[in-house]
């Protein structure tokens, strides 16, 4: 098993918070970092020791990233194929590209999930508007268009109610031209995410399973705590999270996000073979995080059990929060907090606050996580 100890440079495919996160963190290990990113002075490329700006497609740009660097890494899945196989070719990506193939296009990674004997909600590769209109036929209504590849966020997913609706979803994301995928609705009570960390050696780590609660489909809060999800239903979920990592190979990590029902039926819905904003809770509250776990694998470490050593509610910080959270920091600031609430402010060093933009997140660290999401609810930085 090849170690890349500290003290070795290590390349991260990706310039964005993830990244960021990923040498900070790295650093304090001992490595070097080298980031690829389009945009000068990257949240990542602050924190690094050096910087190639260049497009993420560009192979000459790859060829010096894999010049500089000892072992390389993404931060984030939709890597082009040229560019992985230049990496593949001249540096060393122990995550290899077989697995981006994979989780870049949706319906392979249905098919990857259920190889590994886990459920995924039923579903339909569709080409044609008579495709959909007999998907939805068996499936009932409502249902969730969706592009096979490129979609986040919620983008790029039209949902379903009424049968008319067929025609204008399919042209709304492009039919014809873009492949798409149908999915029956989950009616789900909960959203729940695994992150499952695997080494060189085929040995598999779980983090306790997040709850997960989005707003206009992005992440807003993630709590993990003990007993917040029954134990039987967080066994099965951190298991299928390990098949899943087992089965596909995964060197480093994979974030399972998995629709729980009130049956207590888990479907798998998407996969990242990355770190995971889900997973960021996991800085300030475990004795590992994903970062970590993910530096540790990719570098042929030993990975540790991760432990939660406090209840936790992660709450993101988007380009519209920035303005009250300084004026917030600059005033009362934690002093503020609800008593035995703990506040963690994490900041990516992104110049400008867009709306929708993922600009940092607070860990809000409590034995008491339904204190920390009431203050989230009346605090005024999220209304
Ligand atoms: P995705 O981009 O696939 O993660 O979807 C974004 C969000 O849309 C999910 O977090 C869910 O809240 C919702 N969603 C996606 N697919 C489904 C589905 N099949 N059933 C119910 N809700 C869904």
């Amino acid at each position: 098993m090849k170690r890349v100890l500290p003290g070795a440079t290590i390349g991260v495919l990706g310039g964005g918070q993830l990244g960021r996160m990923l040498a900070l963190k790295g650093r304090e290990m001992g490595y070097r970092f080298v980031t690829l990113d389009p945009t000068p002075d990257s949240p990542c490329g602050q924190v690094s020791d050096r910087q190639v700006t260049a497009a993420y497609a560009d192979e000459r740009a790859a060829r010096e990233l894999a010049s500089l660097a000892d072992v390389i890494t993404y931060e984030f899945e939709n890597v082009n194929a040229g560019v992985a196989a230049v990496l593949e070719r001249e540096s060393y990506v122990p995550q290899g590209s077989e697995l981006l193939r994979t989780t870049q296009h949706r319906l392979r990674e249905k098919r990857a999930i259920e190889a590994a004997g886990v459920r995924v909600a039923p579903y339909r590769a569709i080409e044609s508007t008579a495709d959909l209109r007999e998907a939805i036929q068996e499936f009932g209504l409502p249902c969730v268009l969706k592009t096979a590849t490129g979609g986040y966020d919620g983008k790029g997913q039209f949902v379903i109610r009424r049968a008319e609706q067929a025609a204008e979803a399919f042209t709304a994301l492009g039919g014809g031209a873009v492949e798409l995928v149908l999915e029956q609705f989950v009616d789900f009570e909960r959203e729940l995410s695994v992150i499952a960390a695997r080494g060189l050696d085929g040995e598999v780590r779980t983090f306790p399973p997040a709850w997960n609660v989005h707003v206009n489909s992005i992440l807003h809060t993630s709590t993990a705590a003990d007993g917040l999800i029954p134990d039987d239903v967080a066994g099965r979920a951190r298991r299928m999270a390990a098949d899943i990592a087992n089965s596909l190979n995964v060197v480093g990590l994979i974030a399972v996000e998995m629709f729980l029902k009130a049956d207590g039926t888990l479907f798998v819905n998407e996969l990242a073979p990355r770190p995971h904003n889900s997973g960021h809770y996991t800085m300030d509250a475990c004795s590992v995080s994903q970062f970590e776990l993910h530096l540790r694998a990719v570098c042929g470490l030993p990975l540790p059990e991760p432990r939660l050593l406090t209840p936790v509610v992660m709450v993101n910080l988007l380009g519209e929060h920035i303005e009250p959270t300084l004026r917030w920091l600059e005033g009362e600031g934690e002093r503020s907090l609800p008593e035995g609430v703990t506040a963690k402010v994490h900041l990516y060093g992104k110049a400008e606050a867009k709306r929708g933009r993922k600009m940092g997140h607070i860990n809000l660290l409590t034995d008491d996580p339904a204190k920390a999401l009431q203050w989230i609810e009346t605090c005024g930085i999220w209304t």
